[in-house]
């Protein structure tokens, strides 16, 4: 099952990829997490993720685009995968569209979380309390919103069209059982 999902930070994307990781066990791959997880290795890389990070920027595809291709080439990835957090923006989106038909690789299912900007900004500002990211305060959250709103959510109207039939959007303001469940009656029928 090779996935993609979009939607705004604090729309539940995540918590949404790793319980369907969990259960169909194929990999969750979350650009978000893969970054942060570089934070770590206090490089120069490390130094100039942080920047970038901590103000709610994008990271160059010059640094993410080999990533997330060297991530997709891996074996684990063979049988499928969640991709989460990506493509963020249209020169992203050439790149996967043409990486994915080079390597023939060829999707289930593109989900779309909507959810509106006051309910995801509550939610990232409640989840800032648990997770102490550098990214989640008001400022920044402002900064990742806009981006999204500005250069991500466009993109959906593409996948729509492109990826016709395999393209379900999902009200992302209900419960997250019930998000759960729906994604797994569309899963079936994928
Ligand atoms: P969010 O909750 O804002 O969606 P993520 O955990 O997905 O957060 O990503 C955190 C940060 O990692 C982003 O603000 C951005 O700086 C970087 N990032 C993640 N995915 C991408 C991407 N596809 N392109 C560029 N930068 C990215």
């Amino acid at each position: 099952m090779k996935l993609i999902l979009f939607g705004p930070p604090g729309s539940g994307k995540g918590t949404q990829a790793s319980l369907l990781s969990n259960k169909i066990k194929i990999p969750h791959l979350s650009t978000g997490d893969i970054l942060r997880s570089k934070l770590n290795d206090n490089d120069k890389l490390a130094q100039e993720l942080s920047k970038i990070m901590s103000s709610g920027n994008l990271v160059p595809d010059s640094i993410l685009n080999p990533i997330v291709t060297e991530k997709l080439l891996g074996d684990d990835c063979k049988k499928g995968f969640i991709l989460d957090g990506y493509p963020r923006n249209r020169s992203q989106s050439d790149f996967l569209i043409d990486f994915l038909e080079r390597n023939k690789i060829i999707l289930d299912l593109v989900i779309d979380f909507a959810a509106d900007t006051n309910t995801v900004r509550d939610r990232i500002i409640e989840r800032s309390k648990i997770e102490n990211r550098s990214d989640d305060n008001l400022e920044v959250i402002k900064t990742r919103l806009e981006k999204y709103f500005a250069e991500t959510q466009p993109l959906a109207a593409l996948y729509r069209d492109k990826f016709e039939g395999k393209f379900f959007e999902i009200d992302a303001m209900q419960e997250i059982s019930k998000i759960q469940s729906d994604i797994e009656n569309r899963l079936k029928n994928a």
